[in-house]
């Protein structure tokens, strides 16, 4: 099988269109992606438009675009554009999915060890108010969601597999292919995070089997900060009731009664941050230019070879997890904390950001890790960046 790449025209270009690279190395695109050129101009034209014509008036001019956002993101993800949301960042876009269920006491619901701290401690919340059950699968022996066990753990109680696709603290990517089919089995509902996914490796749906999907702007798609977006099959509108209505989710008929919209933008509110749903837009139509094929190929590879290099380093201890690998690579050095690691490579120009245990409770502190040093890849990065970072870092002593 032909394993395709981009071409080194392709990472020229992105390097071109990237800013930031001229005075950093930035290994913190799990934190926050550097934008493209083409999303700036295009955040920027909008906000410069809305100061001339006036807000309302710079939306309704600026409509093409918006509607681009849709039809970019089913795109990306395999969906139709009615299935998607803009919600202003993934944590509120899973919370709308996620509160809209209608949990009844002892329901469980069914979570890994890579989820998201935000969407737990939700779990947590549901648990304390309605009284759900939360089943916490283990990892297998290669650190990912274990499916014999994620099988057994499904009962007639079970109203929700709840995946991170993706952990922010770990290379990890789990299997979400593989639980949608277990969630194909057994008829439950599927709601996975993607945010450390999106843009970083290619996404389907339909393959994947999932049927809520949460993810963010401005990680690996590269987008502007305060942006999100969720998708919603069809299939399952009407187990998901959004927990906030208002003028963009409804129609509201008479003195009793409104009516949900239908698709997925009853999960939206109608004001929003314009410029940054067309910024998202612009940014996974660039990403979409390259191939997400493409793209997926590349990080990982990239993150394989800092492993690989770091590993050579005797004081270097990865900890990543997992049978396949994205871009995030989590180490530690012996001799130095996480956080003086992070400032001293941030003296030298190089960024990177420090996953603590108190945002993974379920699983650094169960590996004996306070923290770990972030390094997170993309596609614009480059070979000799990866040289530089580990020779600053082997230069400590
Ligand atoms: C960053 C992150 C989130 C939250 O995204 P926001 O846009 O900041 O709300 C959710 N899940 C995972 C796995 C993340 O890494």
């Amino acid at each position: 099988m032909i394993v395709p790449s981009l071409t080194q025209q392709d990472i020229d270009l992105m390097r071109d269109d990237t800013p930031g690279v001229r005075q950093l190395i930035h290994f913190n695109n799990a934190g926050t992606g550097l934008a493209p050129t083409p999303v700036l101009e295009a955040v920027k034209q909008h906000l410069d438009l809305e100061a001339t014509l006036g807000g309302y008036e710079a939306a309704a001019a600026a409509k093409t675009a918006m509607d681009t956002f849709y039809t970019s993101l089913a795109a990306l993800i395999g969906s139709k554009p009615q299935e998607i949301a803009y919600i202003e960042n993934a944590t509120r876009a899973w919370d709308m999915a996620f509160y809209g269920i209608d949990f009844r006491e002892g329901d469980r619901v069914v979570t890994g060890r890579a989820e998201y701290v935000s969407n737990y401690v939700a779990l947590l919340q549901m648990k304390r108010r309605k009284g759900i059950e939360i089943d916490i699968v283990e990892d297998d022996e290669f650190g990912q969601i274990d499916l014999e066990a994620l099988k057994a753990a499904i009962g007639p109680k079970t109203r929700l597999i709840a995946l991170t696709h993706v952990p922010t603290f770990s290379g990890l990517i789990n299997p979400a292919e593989e639980v949608g089919e277990i969630a194909r089995q057994t008829g439950v509902l599927y709601l996975l995070d993607a945010c450390q996914s999106a843009g970083q490796i290619p996404l389907n749906v339909n393959e994947i089997g999932c049927h809520i999907l949460s993810g963010t702007g401005r990680k690996y798609l590269r987008g502007p900060r305060g942006t999100g977006f969720l998708y919603v099959s069809d299939a399952v509108l009407d187990q998901v009731e959004p927990p906030f209505v208002d003028l963009q989710a409804t129609e509201w008929i008479d003195e009793d009664r409104y009516e949900l919209v239908p698709h997925a933008r009853r999960f939206e509110t109608w004001e929003r941050y314009v410029a940054g749903q067309i910024g998202l837009g612009v940014a996974v139509s660039y990403a979409i230019g390259f191939g997400m094929e493409r793209i997926g190929n590349r990080i990982c590879g990239l993150g394989a070879q800092l492993r690989s290099e770091l590993s050579a380093l005797p004081e270097v201890t990865l900890h990543d997890k997992g049978q396949r690998k994205g871009g995030i690579v989590t180490f530690s050095l012996a001799g130095e904390s996480p956080a003086q690691t992070k400032l001293r490579l941030g003296q030298a120009g190089i960024n990177v950001s420090v996953s603590q245990a108190s945002s993974a409770r379920i699983d650094l502190p169960l590996r004996g890790l306070d923290a770990v040093v972030r390094a997170s890849v993309h596609a614009f990065n480059c070979e000799e960046e990866i040289e530089r970072f580990v020779k600053c870092l082997g230069s400590f002593r």
